[in-house]
């Protein structure tokens, strides 16, 4: 029986991609291909940026009422069609259909939250020379490239199409070839919520395919990025080329510090959550848990003893809290992490096999090391799975530097009961985001993104409005002021 496919979406309508090169498309659970994916090369990428070019005419035209009823109907059919997302989505990357409810509306939220910015979005005026009025209006930008990752499809492929239409941008997304169907069949649904043709396009392929085409395309006026570091470098360098903005969300290795003094049931509930949710994989995974150390062979022992109670099973399966890893390339990856923390005087404290039962699919039971000291490589490169790396601490000072001590600086996480302590962490550890006796709380308005190797430029109200729009300054005299008369001079 031939494979279902999928194609790129240009126009609002499929678009056959003459390139020929198809994909397959993995269901990691049971390694069975779910789709041939159709990679749209430069002439279909070329059909969707001109597509792009064509709505933003109008889209950018719209008043802001118009606009947002549009969006709003998003949010409404995206939120109705919650169930059969969240399950095309589960299947396709492995993600437990119960993390998935919550990552599905918040999909849909993104597009009521940033259609709601985009409309108490104001000017400014000026009167510093009183005989002009000066004022300042946005503009939206022109056509964004959008670039996703597979880990969270539809929450983070929304937020990049949300904060950039929002504002009155078009863009051309391309979602990881890993996992093309839940961001394809979303696009379908705004569609029939009202979106006009062209508004939002998808092109799907590989990166450096598809991908790159697309950074390259002479009508992409900015990209805006979801991925790995060593990818977005070079992405930024190939846009930079062409003096395109870019927004860069890339990767992390966070520090979740727990102090003695934190309410330990909760922090032992955090850290669990922090690292091992969607999989363990996450950017703002918790992945350096610094412990302290009047604490530390309690605590380590009890979230070890918690690891291995993690029920792991079918995605779909509503009680299962971790499926398998993405595909298989990302499964080996991951776990050649353990060899190399054995090698640089690691404990493995558990995880790591084939968890029993499970013949088919990319799963493994969560790993938990004790690290040697914080410049082991699991200590400082991203893993990216279900890999928590302890470290032991004597007093904040200590747990501060080594948070920072990392080419990253995504998010920080800090369990503590001590105020001081908490406004420490936030004032001393250089990171984008820092929860204090929180995992994961995401506020969509305000900013999100990383320090250091962890991104440039940042999600959220005020800075998606500074990134998706141009300001432009005009000024009008009030009455004749005094100009230069240039050649009315008699002659001398
Ligand atoms: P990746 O960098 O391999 O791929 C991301 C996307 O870029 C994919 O769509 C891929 O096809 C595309 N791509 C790859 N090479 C390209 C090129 N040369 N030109 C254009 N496009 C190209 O990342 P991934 O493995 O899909 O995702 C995991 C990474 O994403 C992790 O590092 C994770 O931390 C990061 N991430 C960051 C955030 C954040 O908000 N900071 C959120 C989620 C994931």
């Amino acid at each position: 029986m031939s494979l279902p496919l999928a194609t790129s979406l240009i126009d609002g309508k499929p678009d056959r991609s003459l390139s020929g090169h198809t994909l397959e498309v993995i269901d990691p659970a049971r390694e069975e291909a779910l789709c041939a994916l159709e990679e749209a090369d430069e002439a279909a990428v070329d059909r969707a940026a001109r597509s792009a070019r064509r709505a933003f005419a109008a889209w950018s035209a719209m008043g802001t009422d118009q606009r947002n009823d549009i969006l709003f109907a998003i949010h409404d059919r995206l939120i109705a069609e919650a169930e059969p997302l969240a399950a095309l989505e589960a299947r396709t990357t492995g993600l437990p259909v119960r993390n998935l409810a919550g990552l599905v509306r918040r999909a849909a939220i993104n597009f009521r939250s940033f259609a709601e910015v985009a409309s108490t979005l104001s000017g400014e005026t000026y009167v510093q020379n009183p005989d002009y009025l000066t004022y300042v209006t946005r503009e939206a930008k022109g056509v964004a490239g959008l670039i996703s990752p597979w880990n969270a499809p539809l929450a983070l492929s929304s937020m990049r199409i949300a904060t950039c239409i929002a504002f009155g941008n078009t863009c051309v997304l391309k979602p990881s070839e890993y996992t093309p169907q839940s961001v394809l069949r979303m696009v379908e649904l705004m569609h029939e919520a009202g979106l006009p043709e062209g508004v939002v396009n998808v092109v799907n392929g590989r990166g450096q395919v598809t991908g790159a085409a697309l950074v390259d395309h002479p009508e992409v006026d900015m990209v805006g990025f979801t991925g790995g570091t060593s990818t977005g470098r070079a992405i930024m360098a190939a846009a930079g080329r062409r003096l395109k903005p870019s927004i860069m969300e890339l990767g992390g290795k966070s520090a979740a510090i727990v102090c003695a003094d934190a309410d330990l049931e909760r922090a032992l509930d955090g850290t669990l959550a922090g690292i091992y949710a969607s999989n363990g994989q996450q950017c703002l995974g918790g992945s350096r848990i610094l412990v302290q150390r009047t604490i530390a062979d309690r605590f380590i022992a009890d979230f070890v003893a918690r690891t291995r109670a993690i029920r792991i099973g079918d995605p779909l399966d509503p009680a299962t809290e971790m499926g398998p890893l993405a595909y298989a390339g990302h499964r080996d990856r991951v776990l050649s992490y353990l060899d190399i923390a054995r090698a640089q005087g690691a404990e493995v404290l558990c995880g790591g096999e084939r968890p029993a039962g499970f013949d088919k699919g990319y799963y493994v039971e969560p790993i938990a090391v004790l690290a040697k000291d914080n410049a082991s490589r699991v200590c400082q490169e991203e893993i990216f799975g279900p890999f928590a790396s302890f470290l032991v601490f004597d007093t904040i000072d200590e747990a501060i530097a080594i948070a920072n001590a990392s080419d990253f600086g995504l998010v920080a996480y800090a369990w503590t009961s001590n105020l001081a302590t908490a406004m420490r962490c936030s004032r001393e550890i250089r990171a984008g985001t820092i929860w204090i006796n929180t995992p994961m709380m995401r506020e969509l308005r305000a900013p999100f993104g990383g320090y250091k190797d962890s991104g440039t430029g940042r999600d959220g109200a005020t800075s998606s409005a500074d990134f998706f729009t141009e300001l432009k300054t005009t000024s009008i005299p009030l009455r004749d002021v005094a100009l230069p008369q240039f050649g009315a001079a008699p002659p001398i």
